[in-house]
């Protein structure tokens, strides 16, 4: 029988250390799971919510899918930002995408991987509605990771349309919506300038982040 004893050892250890670092930090995440933030980020391994911005156990509610998509009849994810708005309260939902992104790389190539290629069709999508924008970057990398950061601006804005989302602005709740990147090349997170606290900001922060070259320069930092 096939145990990965390795990773349960491995566990042992992590949980050995929690404990002497704050001995009653297990104890206390039993009552509550008081998180702030909401995560909706891609599946790769290169990309762990939690390491990536310091957060402990508690502290980060996480949805993860290939190419962290938001499908507006999604019930897998509309079922978390629900959760996560009405039930938990958390002030804010980061979408955050990664440069060099595999489901991405896939849908720019069209490349055949079975159902999944279902799943991309949205990145496709986004592509296609992005064209003029893709066709003016000659770089095959650049072209690449522009798409990573219209990916995660899509996005966005899908999660702000969703039902639950609309409803709480309506009824003066305070969440706010966020596009972020980050490089598995350096380990570091880029804040798109995407943010979205109400209803009427959404347009003219989308035509902000569409425009022209602004992230070409997040990339150059
Ligand atoms: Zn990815």
């Amino acid at each position: 029988m096939k145990t990965l004893q390795q990773l349960i050892n491995s566990n042992r250890k992590w949980a050995e250390m929690i404990n002497a670092r704050e001995p009653q930090f297990f104890e206390k995440l039993v009552h509550q799971q008081n998180p702030q933030y909401l995560w909706i980020g891609c599946s790769d391994s290169r990309v762990p919510a939690n390491e990536i911005v310091g957060l402990m156990p508690g502290e980060l509610f996480v949805h993860r899918n290939v190419a962290n998509v938001v499908v507006h009849t999604d019930l897998n994810c509309l079922s978390v930002i629900q959760y996560a708005v009405e039930v938990l309260g958390i002030t804010d939902i980061i979408v955050c995408g990664h440069f060099r992104c595999g489901g991405v790389k896939s849908a720019i190539n069209r490349e055949k991987h079975g159902l999944i290629d279902n799943w991309l069709r949205h990145v496709q999508d986004v592509m296609e509605k992005h064209k003029a924008l893709l066709d003016g970057i000659d770089d095959m990398t650049d072209k690449w990771d522009r798409l990573c950061e219209l990916n995660v601006v899509e996005q966005v804005v899908n999660v702000c349309q969703t039902t639950v989302v609309e409803s709480a602005w309506e009824r003066g709740q305070d969440v706010a919506v966020h596009g972020w990147i980050y490089g598995i090349h350096d380990g570091l997170v880029h804040d798109l300038g995407f943010s979205v606290n109400n209803h009427d900001e959404l347009d003219a922060a989308y035509r902000n982040a569409t425009n022209g070259d602004r992230h070409k320069v997040i990339r150059e930092k």
